[in-house]
């Protein structure tokens, strides 16, 4: 382990919970304390003791060891190779976790205000948080000495559901950390480590909770402590709280008792990331230390800068926050106290052109100028982001990227990953970016591989039918309506997905552009497709709403008649179900607002196929022969680009996917299109994986602070040595 801080803590609650289970099974308690067997496949162990209790406790096997029934853990505990499955998990993991990084004084902190690391843990909004996830698991598997810190909000980001009229309803529900693998961190009295803040003169008390991602821990800071008054206690309760001064706050908490934390527990980070703005208030928090031991600012803030990395997310202007003069000198005076400085001083920092008093505070400029290097998340966003910021971008100051990747073992569907593993041997996700890996692709026969791809797609039909009857019950829908809807999604048909945050340069929009070519074309009969759509809008968003809204009410046109569906509370088990089973999966983002997106890529390393504007990572993921891109640089951006690119996408669904994967051999085959998703497997899991992000960012972003504690070092180089 990197950092030993509460480690004991989660040993404690391995063992309580061990000791309600029956001897012989007590060790998926161990495992229940660590999040990888959410990627290793150990977690089906849970799932044998008690499926359906499984289910109900959302794969959280910490709640689901502590529900499920002693009669069905006794049986399992009866069942011989059962027992020998856990012991042999608990061993490869313990061995796993005992190669590395050992105990390393100087990690990585990863600091983010969002981590999605599994669906059971309701810590994550969307891509920004998903990938935070994606890069602690694949610190873990590279064994990179790499801390995360981020918070614990009580009740997470908001969940989803329509009314009858198909506007959307948000509700919360809080969490329970007793029942998820994590637990306080203590001090050496066993009391519960904390550290204070001031906000607005009055010290706000965080806890500190522990989890494990394999060997990487997370620390999430929690200010629901009964010592803070109850305002303050709210700080962590929800992730993007609508109240702008609760979210100044919650990124000193972020930001400032990261560190502190960090140092409460005796970690002195060799390097701090920032992923995105929202937690640019670190490297302030770093300078003031020096500030306490006797630096005069401008010293203390160089050296911060020379242990801080920043990597902005987007260009889109709400993902860039700002607060004017007045909302953020009341929140920030005590850190400007504390650094000696003037809270007009301290603003200075966060404006482009530092003399303006009329800019706002905005956090990615911050981010920018407190740091030694800022980083984009595609190409294409390399270039944004070096226009948009251009005049902050003087002499050390650069923009460069880092295409973002996904980690595999997280988004490959199981039964394509056993495909593979016969195919590729089982190694084959240590060396994932290396192109030898993927020769073997060519030794999976189209037959084995359309077989996966029907299975994917029968196990999205059948969550289709389950969730959208139960939700139109529970709308007060009729059955028999219901049930004939239902049946009209086929489990052989076309199946499109479309899922996202449902932010407005994502377009959505578009799929209801031309309602009535589009009601022809799902009426049309000789190449019947269907579509599922889900994302959230944000809470205040009531354009977005009312864009679902409108294809809500197309759902019962005759024509369409279940056909379309939406799925309410889009979240990472969701998302898992439809990157892989759908056929095609379309993004239309309004160029070049999208930085990277990922879901494209969790879907094609399922074998389905992007159809999507060349924007973001597509722009680089796209060959000619592993999907289908449209639009983009170099083609017009004026006029009227939404309704070109609505007919731009019927175009190519009508002339080219519909007719290709309706082309079938004597054996029912789709051969042209299985040559399609062999190219998007191959193609996308190599390039962008998680472990081609990480090279990337150890090679060109951490530098030197990667460079000891690193025992396993999978990729190229290693491969070599093998042949
Ligand atoms: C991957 C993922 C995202 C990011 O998706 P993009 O549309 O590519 O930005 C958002 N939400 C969930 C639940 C995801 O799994």
């Amino acid at each position: 382990m990197t950092v030993e801080a509460g480690a004991a803590d989660l040993r404690r609650g391995a063992v309580d919970l061990a000791a309600r289970l029956p001897e012989p099974v007590a060790g998926l308690a161990i495992l229940a304390y660590n999040y990888r067997t959410s990627w290793t496949g150990a977690d089906a162990l849970f799932q044998e003791v008690d499926a359906r209790r499984w289910e109900l406790c959302r794969a959280n096997p910490v709640r689901f060891l502590q529900e499920a029934s002693t009669s069905a853990l006794r049986r399992a505990a009866s069942i011989p190779q059962f027992v020998t499955r856990v012991e042999a998990a608990v061993a490869e993991q313990d061995a796993h976790l005992a190669a590395g990084p050992s105990s390393v004084a100087r990690p990585i902190a990863f600091v983010c205000a969002e981590f999605g690391i599994h669906r059971s843990l309701r810590t994550y909004a969307g891509g920004l948080g998903i990938l935070a996830g994606d890069i602690l698991k694949e610190a873990s598997d590279q064994g990179l000495p790499l801390v995360g810190v981020g918070l614990l909000y009580g009740q997470g980001y908001f969940r989803q559901r329509l009314d009858h009229s198909g506007w959307q309803i948000e509700y919360w529900t809080w969490h329970d950390a007793e029942l998820h693998p994590m637990a306080l961190v203590t001090d050496t009295h066993g009391d519960p480590l904390t550290v204070t803040v001031p906000i607005r003169g009055i010290p706000v008390t965080v806890r500190i909770w522990r989890l494990d991602v394999g060997r990487v821990p997370l620390f999430l800071l929690d200010a629901d402590v009964a010592r803070n008054r109850r305002v303050d206690r709210w700080i962590t309760a929800r992730l993007y709280v609508a109240d702008r001064a609760a979210r100044i706050a919650q990124y000193l908490l972020l930001g400032r008792g990261g560190i502190k934390a960090l140092r409460a527990m005796g970690v002195d980070p060799a390097l701090v990331h920032l992923n995105e703005g929202h937690a640019a208030l670190a490297p302030l928090e770093l300078a003031r230390e020096a500030v306490a031991a006797g630096a005069d600012f401008e010293s203390a803030l160089a050296a911060a800068r020379e242990r801080t990395v920043f990597t902005t997310h987007t260009p889109v202007a709400a993902g860039n926050e700002t607060f004017s003069g007045h909302e953020a000198s009341l929140l920030l005076s005590d850190l400007a106290t504390d650094l000696g400085l003037s809270t007009g001083d301290l603003l200075r920092l966060g404006r482009v052109h530092p003399d303006d008093g009329s800019e706002p505070f905005g956090l990615t400029q911050l981010g920018i100028r407190t740091s030694r290097s800022t980083n984009g998340v595609s190409r294409r966003h390399g270039i944004v982001a070096r226009e948009m910021w251009h005049d902050m971008l003087t002499g050390n100051n650069a923009v460069t990227h880092v295409t973002n990747g996904v980690h595999l073992r997280t988004w490959m569907a199981r039964e394509m990953q056993r495909l593979l593993d016969v195919a590729l041997g089982p190694d084959w996700h240590l060396h994932a970016s290396d192109p030898h890996t993927w020769e073997a692709l060519n030794s999976i026969s189209d037959a084995d591989l359309w077989e996966v791809r029907q299975q994917l797609r029968a196990r999205l039909v059948a969550d289709v039918h389950d969730r959208s009857t139960i939700a139109g019950l529970s709308r007060g829908g009729n059955a028999e309506y219901l049930e004939a809807a239902v049946r009209t999604f086929d489990d052989r048909h076309l199946t499109i997905g479309f899922a996202r945050r449902l932010a407005t340069y994502k377009r959505l929009h578009l799929l209801a552009h031309n309602v009535d070519r589009a009601l022809a074309l799902l009426s049309g009969g000789a190449h019947p497709f269907q579509i599922v759509i889900a994302g959230k809008a944000h809470p205040r968003d009531d354009a977005g709403k009312r864009t679902v809204q409108r294809l809500f009410e197309q759902r019962t046109a005759p024509s369409v008649a279940g056909r379309v569906v939406f799925l309410e509370d889009y979240d990472m088990g969701l998302a898992a179900t439809l990157v892989a089973g759908c056929d095609v999966w379309v993004n239309l983002p309004q160029f070049p607002l999208e930085a990277s997106g990922t879901s494209g890529m969790k879907a094609a390393v399922n074998g389905s196929l992007n159809l999507s504007i060349r924007d973001g990572w597509w722009e680089e993921g796209w060959t000619g022969d592993n999907g289908w891109g449209f639009g983009g640089a170099g083609t017009d951006q004026g006029g009227d680009v939404d309704a070109r690119d609505a007919d731009e996408v019927y175009r190519i669904l009508v002339d080219e996917v519909l007719p290709m994967f309706y082309e079938r051999d004597s054996n029912g085959i789709p051969r042209r299109w299985i040559a399609m998703v062999r190219a998007a497997i191959g193609s996308v899991a190599m390039g962008f994986c998680a472990q081609r992000m990480l090279q990337d960012y150890s090679r060109s972003v951490y530098g030197a602070a990667t460079a000891s504690g690193r025992r396993h070092r999978p990729g190229r180089g290693r491969r070599r040595e093998r042949r």
